[in-house]
């Protein structure tokens, strides 16, 4: 037999690649798997989530935290894979034990490289060919043939998106998905989860500033720490809005400034109140230093230099501080793409439509969601789901 023939290659070893390569060797060793990675290793951009410490999923996973064009089918297969079953997955079949802040759940110790570890481990009858960029898949004979060595019967592409493509994903196979998805087959793609671009002169003097913030922007609402940049703000809240602000921009519609709540536990009587107060106890100051221990320093300052010096604009201006928004930083700084292979050009098992035994997984298909392990959720129950389609075809064989 020939040794370069496979049942599943998969392009691809990160989050989504390597759960895939992890399930298949699980549940169905009997299978011959291959894994081709550009990298020297596996799992690089996993290594870098959560900081270094992997939020692998959520407790509240739901369709309408995700940004995709076809949620029915999304919610199909989160139904399918809902965080319960995951965090299962991970303890029982990977070793892995969870730990939760809030919602959010994260191995217990706290190490992206304990699950990065955990999956490569359950790859042990997975071969890996390293540094090695996949560049052509070509149907033959009922098989693919991948850079015109491999043959595989199905081959699944986890190539990622395009954000960090420092980590190895770059977009560079999305032309050969589109010849067999066709034309219209990719939605724009955008960076999302990235900070946002401010104009505004007085926001590079607060560089470094944190401040707990009610934001809106557009009509939609986060809560949070901003941190105020030299080129603008970033912050997990900030972040949450970058894929709204980026596709609104794409489609012509320029969203113009975020607001800030600087004072969100009071109410605007209270700020008022409390702002003619401070101003009036303490008449030899100046209004900023009166204000100092309501509003970090120079933040006081940037917010009674906006106003005309009243306490009633210092409070409006302190519960709607405006950051004019001047577009995101890039892909090199994005942690997910918005956009990628259309949901609605795969089957509910994610085969292309018309190319059967091609799959796409994870970060490639349009389907991105907010921050907090709903992208990693994402890359988990999407290699599941189409385990579970190629596992189909070999049984009804
Ligand atoms: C800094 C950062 C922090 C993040 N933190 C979190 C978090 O805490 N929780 C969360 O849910 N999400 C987080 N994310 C998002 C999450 O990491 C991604 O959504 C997820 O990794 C996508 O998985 P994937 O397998 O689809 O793509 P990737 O992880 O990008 O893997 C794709 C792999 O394919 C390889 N590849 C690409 N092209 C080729 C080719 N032509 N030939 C061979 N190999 C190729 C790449 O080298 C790469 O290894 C974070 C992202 C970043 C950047």
């Amino acid at each position: 037999m020939n040794s370069n023939i496979y049942d599943v290659i998969i392009i691809g070893g990160g989050a989504a690649g390597l759960m895939c390569a992890a399930a298949l060797n699980i549940k169905y060793p009997f299978l011959k798997v291959l894994i081709i990675e550009k990298n020297s290793k596996a799992g690089r951009k996993l290594l870098a989530t959560g900081n270094g410490r992997c939020n692998f999923t959520n407790l509240k996973i739901d369709s309408s935290c995700y940004n995709t064009d076809d949620e029915k089918k999304l919610s199909k297969i989160l139904y399918a894979y809902p965080p319960k079953k995951i965090i299962e997955l991970f303890e029982k079949e990977l070793g892995v034990v969870a730990a939760f802040k809030d919602d959010l759940v994260y191995p217990i110790t706290f190490q992206s490289k304990t699950v990065a570890d955990a999956l490569t481990m359950a790859c042990s009858k997975t071969k890996f060919v390293y540094d090695t960029e996949v560049t052509s898949v070509v149907s033959k004979d009922m098989k693919y043939v991948v850079n015109g060595t491999f043959e595989g019967y199905n081959v699944v592409f986890s190539c990622g998106g395009v954000s960090l493509p420092d980590s190895g994903s770059n977009g560079s196979l999305f032309p050969t998905i589109k010849s067999y998805a066709g034309n219209d087959s990719f939605v724009q793609l955008l960076p999302s989860l990235v900070s946002l671009k401010s104009s505004d002169k007085d926001i590079k003097k607060l560089s470094g500033l944190r401040q707990e913030c009610a934001l809106t922007m557009d009509g939609h609402i986060e809560k949070g720490e901003i941190l105020f940049t030299d080129y603008g703000v970033s912050g997990i809240c900030v972040m949450q809005f970058s894929g709204i602000y980026n596709r609104s921009l794409a489609s012509g519609k320029k969203i113009p400034y975020i607001s800030a709540d600087l004072i969100p536990s009071m109410s605007s009587k209270e700020k008022l109140a409390k702002i003619t107060d401070l101003i009036k106890r303490f008449p030899d100051r100046t209004a900023s230093d009166a204000l100092s221990g309501l509003l970090k320093e120079p933040l006081a300052r940037c917010v009674v230099e906006r106003s005309n010096g009243s306490p009633e604009d210092i409070a409006k201006i302190a519960g709607d501080f405006r950051i004019n928004l001047a577009g995101s930083q890039g892909f090199d700084k994005a942690q997910v793409t918005s956009g990628g292979l259309k949901l609605k050009k795969v089957t509910d098992g994610l085969e292309l439509q018309n190319s059967r035994g091609l799959y796409v997984i994870g970060e490639a298909l349009n389907v991105d969601g907010i921050c907090g392990g709903y992208n990693l959720h994402w890359a988990w129950a999407s290699a599941l789901t189409c385990v579970e389609d190629i596992i189909d075809e070999y049984e009804e064989i």
